[in-house]
């Protein structure tokens, strides 16, 4: 199978646009097909001549579970179905109990994690980042999926892991 990273984070954090950046030209190419929306979960993504399969479990529908639960389903599909996971946080809140809770479920797993410090929209944001290193997982990425900075040097830490 191909390799697969899955993308977990509490809500609005960025995961759908970091996903959308991910899978990059091929979102332009679906928006044009009548039917097929633009909010995909699943996808091929390709950097540097190498294939994988990306999963933004954020968007799985997990109907009216209070939303840690269903947080903490989306960290289990997460583990279960993906070679890396990608955990992206929100560098502009900095790092919540949610995030904490996601964190806790993703160390037990032992699966590969690369942090995604999400909304470092300049330079100058980055020293918001460092915090994240308590969480446990080793470095963490600064990106800003709006602006498509940071994303390139995170998926080479991710594909070390296939
Ligand atoms: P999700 O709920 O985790 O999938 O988050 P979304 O991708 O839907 O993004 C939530 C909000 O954050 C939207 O308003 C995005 O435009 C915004 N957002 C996402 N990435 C960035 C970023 O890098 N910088 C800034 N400033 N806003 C962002
Ligand atoms: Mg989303």
């Amino acid at each position: 199978a191909k390799p697969t990273i899955a993308i977990v984070g509490r809500p609005n954090v960025g995961k759908s646009t970091v996903f959308n950046r991910i899978i990059g030209e091929r979102v332009a190419i679906v928006q044009d097909e009548p039917g097929i929306t633009r909010d995909r979960l699943y996808n091929n993504a390709e950097w540097l001549n190498r294939e994988f399969f990306v999963i933004d479990t954020g968007g799985i529908d997990l109907g009216d579970e209070p939303f840690l639960d269903q947080m903490r389903a989306q960290a289990e599909i997460a583990i279960d179905e993906a070679d890396v996971v990608l955990f992206v946080v929100n560098g502009r809140d900095g790092i919540t109990t949610a995030d904490q809770e996601a964190a806790n479920l993703l160390l037990r797993s032992k699966k590969p994690v690369v942090v995604a410090v999400n909304k470092i929209d300049s330079p100058a944001m980055q020293t918001q980042m460092y915090e994240f290193y308590s969480l446990g997982f080793g470095d963490v990425y600064p990106v800003s999926g709006s602006h498509g900075i940071g994303l390139g040097d995170l998926l080479d830490r991710a594909l070390e892991h296939f």
